[in-house]
């Protein structure tokens, strides 16, 4: 079952910069698609489309079957992770992972499994000063994940972290989308991240799908010359 679809989705800013040009991709439920290019190639702007913060210039955005192109952000259950995530500085750890939750029945426990989910069961009583910037992120991701979302968008969301720490949380993003089984469109411009967490890999250059593929395939049979040196090329 398609989860998330793409269809010939296009965004021209006003400027006339053309962020995103005639890309299709469909994401199977509970998949982890990882879109990967360097920077500027547009794949924010994809993201803030599926989240409807962006309108498309051509083209439409599905979530299941049904076009949402009309769906406001608020109706369309994502949830978004950016690289500079805000945690409440004077909130604990559970009272930030449950703030989405307002007081709706139950909080405790939803946010008692999110946090066991990212390892966080034994920081719920710290403020972010207290947490190392790994844990923070996680802390961001569980609160991101309290309101069960359909779709969880992550972009860059380990792009501040420190070479080591970024290795050791790659494992753990991916291992709790799988354990949630939420369907996933993550954006780095990192290829090890991406060949690390991904189930596919959608290459992006200029706003142009290049290759979509899983990380073996993109890896192994690069379609371009430009997937192939990207791949190929540590940051
Ligand atoms: P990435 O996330 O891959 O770095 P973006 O999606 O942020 O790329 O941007 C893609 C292109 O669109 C870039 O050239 C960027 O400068 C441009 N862009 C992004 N947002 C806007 C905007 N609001 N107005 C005009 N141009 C934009
Ligand atoms: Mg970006």
């Amino acid at each position: 079952m398609t989860a998330v679809g793409l269809d010939h989705l296009g965004k021209v800013f006003d400027d006339g910069t053309v962020a995103v040009n005639d890309l299709s991709l469909d994401i199977a439920d509970g998949e982890l698609v990882v879109l990967l290019g360097p920077s500027g190639c547009g794949k924010s702007t994809v993201l803030r489309l599926v989240a409807g913060l962006e309108a498309p210039t051509t083209g439409h955005v599905r979530f299941g079957g049904q076009i949402v192109d009309r769906l406001p952000t608020r109706d369309r259950n994502v949830a978004m992770v950016f690289q500079h995530y805000a945690l409440y500085p004077h909130l604990t750890v559970a009272q930030n992972i449950g703030f989405p939750l307002r007081s709706a029945p139950g909080v405790a426990e939803l946010v008692a499994n999110a946090a066991a989910r990212l390892g966080l069961t034994d920081v719920l009583d710290r403020r972010p000063a207290q947490l190392s910037g790994g844990e923070r992120q996680l802390v961001a991701m569980a609160r991101a994940l309290v309101r069960q979302p359909r779709v969880f968008l992550l972009d860059e969301p380990l792009a501040h972290l420190d070479a080591g720490l970024r290795a050791e949380l790659r494992g753990e993003v991916a291992a709790t989308a799988r354990r949630v089984g939420v369907t996933t469109l993550y954006v780095t411009h990192d290829q090890a991240e991406a060949l690390s967490v991904a189930d596919r890999v959608a290459v992006l250059r200029d706003g142009v799908l290049q290759q979509v593929g899983t990380p073996a395939e993109v890896y192994d049979d690069p379609a371009t010359v430009f997937v192939a040196a990207f791949l190929g090329t540590p940051r």
